[in-house]
């Protein structure tokens, strides 16, 4: 990965490319950013050009030895850990998923968690590093360079390390090895032992603007005839799940389709409909479910600016249309609150819920708000 391949963020590029040319290279660092802010891309980015034989002022070769190793994330120095999902035959260590992991990163550079799991059918089970992985993690640390430079251990979403694995770790940082760089790529710093934290030098990832969002797609998929912007502002600039439903995109209209049928189903309070669409919303997995749930919350948004600022209005033909019929349901006075239910299913969806139970669950919290206006006075 170069610099010049991770969108954004040039003030921290700079900064850390001071950092290898005034040989200040921190041991232990910490970059923290929201999901589908670049911060993993970004660290194997520093790594590379920490790494690289013939480094110029801005970016890695991309052409030496170790460049081309760390293309393919195969650099024998560079090591990752990361959550997991272990079965029954597995320890649940990361270099029993590297390969998968490599895949991962290499197909979205903006990988999430979500998307993770369900590339490794994680399911509905609790991501995390365990306990023996730490010892990995510490054996690594102090195994000599196999190339003879620096040696990397980049770990992502530390928070989700068990608190043993924490504690262990917290001894190695204590005393740091030579020429070794620990990177953690957290997006919750807030849930990692105060005790790491102190340790690390920190930098913040902002999230993305819709437009570097937007940069980030057409970056990574330049033939695509696709409307960025739009889904770059379904995404609230979550590179992550944008470029996820880029690569994952459905017929079109299928969004929509379901969009519609579900709203239906709320208003109607047809809650033979709402069971049955919960079972296939289970079935598609969490990335899914998370950029259909942030489709919805764009779609609403969208509605009543047709209502009321139509010409900010962002659709294509056929959801436009769609709105024009639909306008009614959504106003100022129930958008907030189903706005939050959407949101929240959201949210429940990240924290590793149950997706039938969440769409069961939300479905219902919508009716009770069309069924209460249904019983009020009209409004004018
Ligand atoms: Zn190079």
């Amino acid at each position: 990965m170069l610099f010049s391949e991770v969108e954004g963020h040039a003030q921290l590029k700079q900064k850390l490319r001071e950092s290898v040319r005034e040989n200040r290279i921190a041991h232990a660092q910490l970059f923290a950013g929201p999901e589908g802010s670049g911060a993993l891309a970004l660290a194997i980015a520093y790594a590379q050009y920490i790494a690289c034989e013939h480094p110029g002022e801005e970016d890695a070769c991309g052409k030496c030895p170790s460049c081309l190793k760390f293309k393919k994330l195969t650099h024998p120095d560079l090591h990752f850990s990361f959550p997991v999902a272990k079965t029954e035959k597995q320890k649940g260590l990361a270099d029993e998923f590297i390969t998968a992991f490599r895949e991962a990163f290499l197909n979205n550079p903006y990988l999430g968690l979500d998307s993770w799991m369900d590339s490794i059918d994680g399911g509905n089970k609790q991501p995390s590093i365990y306990a023996d992985e730490a010892h990995e993690i510490i054996r690594k640390l102090t195994m000599v360079s196999v190339e003879g430079g620096y040696k990397f251990m980049i770990i992502w979403l530390p928070e989700l390390l068990n608190p043993t694995s924490a504690n262990r770790l917290l001894k190695t940082l204590e005393e740091p090895t030579n020429k070794t760089v620990l990177m953690l790529v957290s997006e919750q710093p807030e849930n990692i032992l105060g005790t790491i934290l102190s340790r690390c030098q920190l930098h913040k990832i902002k999230p993305y603007t819709t437009e570097e969002c937007a940069n980030v797609l057409s970056q990574q998929n330049p033939e695509s005839g696709t409307d960025y912007l739009q889904l770059a502002e379904i995404a609230e600039g979550n590179a992550a799940l944008a470029l996820w439903m880029l690569q994952n995109r459905e017929a079109s209209g299928e969004q929509l389709a379901l969009f519609r049928d579900w709203m239906l189903a709320c208003y109607q309070f047809h809650v033979q409909n709402l069971m049955a669409m919960s079972e296939p919303f289970q079935k598609k997995g969490r990335e899914w479910q998370k950029g259909f749930l942030s489709y919805c919350l764009f779609m609403i948004r969208q509605t009543l600016l047709h209502n009321h600022q139509p010409d900010l209005v962002r659709l294509g033909q056929e959801e436009k249309a769609f709105i024009e019929k639909f306008s009614r349901f959504f106003h100022p006075g129930n958008y907030a609150e189903i706005s939050g239910y959407i949101n929240q299913a959201f949210l429940h969806v990240k924290g590793n819920g149950h997706g039938r139970i969440i769409f069961f669950d939300t479905s219902m919290q919508i009716s009770d708000v069309f069924r209460k206006e249904k019983n009020a006075p009209v409004r004018v």
